[in-house]
């Protein structure tokens, strides 16, 4: 299995549920079979009991797994059914690991979030990626903020554990225009070294913006944030997003994706299809 981890700069709201899903529609394309990962960091065991008015509206799956509707965006843009388990969140976390605790489980041991918290979130991670290609982990919050940390963390060790070629991480950002119509990276900046700050390198950028990224803005993220300029791609805003994956085809973000997860060879070609 392949994992693609998709984690998000400056602020929520960015489009980095859209990106993910995205990228998972172009794998699907390519003939790979895709599933993925909405992690919540929320201290709800589901989103059954949150309000609608703040939350939006609950999304149930097959199997009555009250969810985030987010899971709804992965559901239609890769055409697959989702279980209960693909919803990871900081309250499943913590409830099995205290429970296991209260069953004598851990036979003494002092209960910690390193490495108790963060090994529970990989094996949620691992067993609902199971049997597929490729796994899309959308991290939800914003990187920096308290509640994602054992989840960031939980992804540095996952790094480390995969094959390089097995591993992705994209990042997603927000490219704002100056008062004089540039588009300024700064905040690209500032969220990479923030992931940085926590041992993290990501493997694609990707800045959502009015337009496109211009060349020039492209060459600064890539210079800044240490990847390849072919690494960084766009998400301009659109009227319909599911217009999204065919605009970061057409920069080739699924080309490189496949690139760097060693999955060329296994590709159908567009013609073939
Ligand atoms: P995040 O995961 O960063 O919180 P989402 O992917 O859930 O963001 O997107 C937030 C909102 O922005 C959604 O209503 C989504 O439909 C919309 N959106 C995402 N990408 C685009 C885009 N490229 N153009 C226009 N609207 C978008």
């Amino acid at each position: 299995e392949k994992f693609i981890f998709v984690t998000g700069g400056v602020m929520s709201g960015l489009g980095k549920g859209i990106t993910a899903a995205s990228t998972g529609r172009l794998l699907a394309n390519a003939g790979f079979d895709v599933t993925a990962v909405k992690i919540d960091p929320y201290l709800n065991v589901d989103a059954g009991t949150m309000n609608p008015y703040q939350h939006g509206e609950v999304y149930v799956l097959k199997d009555g797994g009250e969810v985030d509707l987010d899971l709804g965006n992965y559901e239609r843009f890769l055409d697959i059914d989702m279980t209960f388990d693909h919803n990871v969140t900081t309250g499943k976390a913590y409830k099995h690991v205290i429970e296991k605790e209260r069953a004598g489980d851990y036979l003494g041991k002092t209960v910690q979030i390193i490495p108790h918290i963060t090994d529970e979130i990989k094996r949620r991670i691992r067993e609902a990626a199971e049997g597929h290609d490729v796994c899309i982990v959308e991290v939800g919050g914003t990187v920096g903020d308290i509640e994602s940390m054992p989840f960031l963390e939980a992804l540095r060790q996952f790094a480390t554990e995969q094959d390089e070629e097995d591993f992705l991480l994209t990042h997603v950002t927000l490219v704002p225009y100056s008062k004089n119509g540039e588009q300024k990276t700064k905040p690209t900046q500032h969220s990479v070294k923030e992931l940085r700050s926590i041992g993290l390198q990501p493997d694609v950028l990707v800045g959502r913006c009015d337009d496109g990224l211009d060349e020039e803005t492209k060459r600064k993220i890539a210079l800044f944030c240490d990847v390849p300029t072919d690494a960084v791609f766009s998400n301009p805003d659109v009227e319909d997003i599911y217009h999204v994956p065919l605009i970061v085809e057409e920069e080739g973000l699924d080309d490189y994706v496949m690139q760097e997860l060693a999955l060329e060879d296994r590709a159908v070609s567009s013609e073939e299809r």
